[in-house]
């Protein structure tokens, strides 16, 4: 409804009714015009690439495109960018992943076949097809491993379930103190020694030493008949070496200290002296005084002088927490502190301290405890 107000504003020309009609329609006309102008510019605010369709083309539209256009481009190169500096790190884990798994290879029998072949250079221990066991023990398996900074033989036994013996002896180790890095070891899947077979062997004396049974040992062998020849190579579980062997293939091994006759060993005996029963904490060498002795280990000496009822005495210290005394000397030859080379002469033979008889009294202790010379140094006897 129009009140009279609407008209006070009339342009002049307008005399009619018609007039009117037509003022009103072309009113009409622009503010419909001017709603659908702003409708377009809301439009144009939203989306630039409305724009174009509707034919605008001004410069803010090439702008919005500009800046679109610069914010894509910033938004990959940081995309890029974060990428290749976490690259490093993907690498990492990639190789660290990589690393649990490669070195851990399970062999099969074959490659304990070829490692008897390789261990033997003669004749390969009888090979049959395994028949499935009616037992459910294990069966036997060399594993391949690679030795990693860092590792001791001590774990890698640990980690298979294994022991020391079975890697040395599986892999003939020379000293198991220092594994090479990348050596590539056989490592038995279960407790248990390489034994070479030697003259005079057969698998129940073998088997009652070690206490297995025969049955087990000839399963773990693929032995197809129970001859056994010198110089094969057996897999006997749950045997281990004896102190000697590891101590050999440990390193830990003492040269003699002087050339003597053994007039006792490590244990209780009859003291020489009081006639009481006593415990006699090594062994003696009986010899001329005057008599070499030498170091049984490179080492450091650590005492010098007269210790009670040893006598003159010579202390040294060796790697390992090994400890060696040579006691009852006629002579000492090196001063506190010194670095010895195993064989060097440190003293001479004498009848010093609580003795009966030139001879020389030597003991090993490993961090504190008593070694039996015997089993870590070849005695010529
Ligand atoms: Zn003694």
């Amino acid at each position: 409804m129009h009140t009279g107000n609407v008209f006070i504003d009339l342009p002049r020309d307008i005399k009619s009714k018609s007039d009117l009609r037509s003022y009103n329609k072309n009113r009409d006309r622009k503010r419909i015009l001017i709603e659908n102008q702003q409708v377009i510019k809301k439009e144009i605010g939203r989306n630039s690439l409305k724009k174009n369709k509707h034919g605008f083309s001004s410069t803010k539209i090439e702008n919005e495109q500009k800046r679109y256009f610069i914010r894509s481009i910033v938004y990959l190169s940081i995309f890029v960018i974060s990428f290749l500096l976490m690259l490093p790190f993907l690498v990492s884990i990639r190789s660290s992943l990589w690393e649990k798994k490669a070195p851990v290879q399970i062999e099969n029998d074959i490659l304990y076949n070829q490692f008897l072949i390789n261990g033997l250079n003669t004749n390969i221990v009888g090979v049959k097809k395994r028949k499935v066991d009616n037992y459910n023990l294990p069966q036997f398996r060399l594993i391949k491993y690679k030795v990693k900074r860092g590792d001791s033989l001590f774990e890698i036994a640990q980690k298979f379930n294994t022991t020391i013996d079975a890697i040395i002896t599986a892999n003939k180790l020379k000293n198991a103190y220092y594994l090479q890095i990348n050596r590539v070891l056989y490592i038995p899947n279960m407790p248990g020694i390489f034994y070479t077979i030697r003259r005079g062997d057969n698998l129940s004396k073998i088997a009652s030493k070690y206490h297995v049974s025969i049955n087990r040992i000839a399963d773990i062998n693929d032995l197809a008949s129970p001859i056994i020849r010198k110089g094969e190579k057996i897999f006997i579980p749950n045997a281990t070496l004896s102190n000697w062997e590891r101590a050999v293939a440990l390193g830990n091994i003492f040269k003699a200290p002087t050339i003597g006759r053994l007039t006792s060993r490590m244990g209780f005996r009859r003291d020489p002296f009081t006639g009481k029963i006593a415990y006699h904490p090594g062994i003696d060498l009986a010899n001329r005084t005057g008599t070499p002795i030498y170091a049984a280990q490179f080492g450091r000496v650590i005492f010098v002088g007269r210790r009670g009822g040893y006598g003159k005495t010579v202390m040294l210290a060796h790697p390992k927490g090994y400890v060696t005394l040579y006691g009852h000397l006629s002579r000492i030859l090196v001063r506190k502190g010194q670095v010895v080379k195993q064989g060097q002469l440190i003293g001479r033979m004498g009848n010093t301290g609580r003795s009966t008889g030139p001879h020389l009294h030597f003991e090993i202790h490993q961090n504190g405890k008593l070694v039996n010379p015997l089993e870590m140094v070849k005695i010529r006897r």
